[in-house]
């Protein structure tokens, strides 16, 4: 696409801060955060307004936050607003089945006990991570927030990056940060072409209340159409990720509540009791969408604007905070020793960092969802023979635990809990 309204950059124009953030979801806001920890100022621009953000219906999805993840939020000083509301994950079961027939007798058990390390991760509600995030920025002097702002063009340079709003207004960073989402246009304008593809597939998403104690137990259950999450969210009630083909997903949405848990039922079984809906329902189209570069001239792509993956394993949002944690340790590196922190080697020393666990994450979540959204009979033995074997190993079930964790590949400092 081309860039009609770009406002070309020149010395005069003045410097807002150090970092241009398009997108104020939540990738952006922890980068923000992190990056003033170590020193750089950032301006962080939405197009939604910040009634819309602060809406409790406004994202019905809770996220599994693996510990690293918890670890960054700690390190930068998020966690203790969120530790009340924050349900810790301590196993996950993992199972293949038919709706209607109850779990198959393969099956793999994760326990955080295994590891030694605490809970694999907890699981977060979008809408306490958001408050959090919006008054921790609202506080810090370093960070500037521009809602209900679109950015419409933008242009880069060795002097800098600029972006224009949709009201015509330009603002001058020394790097511009592309955490726009999976259709991101800050990408797009800067020519970064896009590989993926559509899954067919909806998640329905809502939160349920149920009888019975979850015991901080995580649940996957691979349907033929796709997959059903059961996460444990604090007191009785767990969040689902049912992910269902569009056509079916479509219908189910439509049914009235009464209707729609009778649908989901079946694939839930009655292991927590009685079940009822704790709030609204929601659907999210699922598709893969990389970036084939994620840097480009004083520009560095985070989040789904990175890396969009089915959420199968619950890690889109941990791969995104990994992004922030190894972008900001790059660049606060490179400003203590004097670099331009938006030279073309910094930028890729971020690139290098996170290029191939991001390609691994994409396969990975690709090859799992296409190996188990499906009933034919020879995948499907083959499936719960692999997950038998997974389940008799020790070192292998502890090396998923670690991996559900975000213990392993090359850490950046904020994920093991470290300031930077
Ligand atoms: C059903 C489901 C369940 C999931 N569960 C998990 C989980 O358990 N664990 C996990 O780790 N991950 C999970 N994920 C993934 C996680 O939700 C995403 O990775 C994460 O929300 C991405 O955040 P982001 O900030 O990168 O992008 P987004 O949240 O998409 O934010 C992008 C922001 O950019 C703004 N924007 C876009 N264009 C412009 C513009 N031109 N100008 C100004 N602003 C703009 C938008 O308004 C938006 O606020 C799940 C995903 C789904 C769909």
């Amino acid at each position: 696409m081309d860039n009609p309204a770009r406002a070309p950059i020149s010395k005069t124009m003045k410097l807002v801060s150090d970092l241009i953030i398009v997108g104020g979801g939540l990738n952006g806001p922890a980068l923000a955060l992190a990056a003033a920890q170590g020193g750089l100022s950032s301006t962080v621009i939405d197009a939604l307004a910040l009634d819309t953000r602060k809406d409790p219906k406004f994202d019905g999805r809770s996220y599994a936050l693996a510990l690293a993840s918890q670890r960054l939020l700690s390190a930068i000083g998020l966690w203790d607003g969120l530790a009340d509301d924050a349900q810790p994950m301590l196993e996950i079961k993992v199972t293949d089945g038919r709706a209607g027939e109850g779990p198959s007798p393969f099956f793999m058990h994760f326990d955080h006990a295994e590891i030694e390390e605490g809970p694999m991760g907890y699981l977060v509600e979008d809408r306490y991570l958001r408050y959090v995030f919006l008054d921790a920025m609202d506080a810090n002097p370093l960070i500037t927030l521009r809602h209900n702002e679109t950015v419409v063009a933008q242009d880069t340079s060795p002097l800098g990056a600029v972006v224009t709003l949709a009201s015509g207004e330009t603002l001058r960073g020394r790097v511009l940060i592309g955490s726009d989402g999976r259709r991101s246009g800050t990408a797009e304008r800067a020519k970064i072409k896009r590989t993926g593809w559509g899954y067919g597939q909806t998640a329905l998403v809502c939160a349920i209340s149920h009888e019975k104690p979850h015991n901080g137990i995580a649940h996957q259950f691979f349907m033929p159409s796709g997959p059903l999450a059961i996460l444990p969210l604090t007191g009785n009630r767990s969040s689902i990720v049912w992910s269902e083909t569009e056509v079916k997903a479509k219908r189910i949405h439509a049914l009235p509540d009464a209707k729609y848990l009778d649908a989901l039922r079946p694939a839930f079984g009655d292991f927590l009791g009685g079940i009822k809906l704790a709030g609204q329902r929601f659907t999210y189209p699922l598709n893969l969408t990389i970036a084939n570069n994620f840097i480009a001239e004083r520009l560095a792509l985070i989040g789904d604007a990175a890396h969009g993956v089915h959420p199968i394993a619950g890690q889109g949002l941990n791969a995104g905070l990994r992004d922030v944690a190894a972008l900001v340790e790059v660049m606060t590196l490179a400003q203590r020793r004097g670099e331009d922190i938006g030279s073309p080697l910094v930028l890729e020393r971020y690139q290098q960092w996170r290029r191939f666990d991001t390609a691994t994450l994409a396969i990975a979540t690709d090859t799992f969802n296409r190996l188990f959204s499906n009933d034919n009979p020879i995948l499907r033995m083959g499936r719960d023979l692999g997950m038998g074997l997974v389940n008799s190993v020790p070192s292998l079930r502890r090396t998923f635990i670690r991996e559900a964790a975000g213990l392993t590949g090359d850490l950046p400092k904020l994920m093991t809990g470290r300031q930077l």
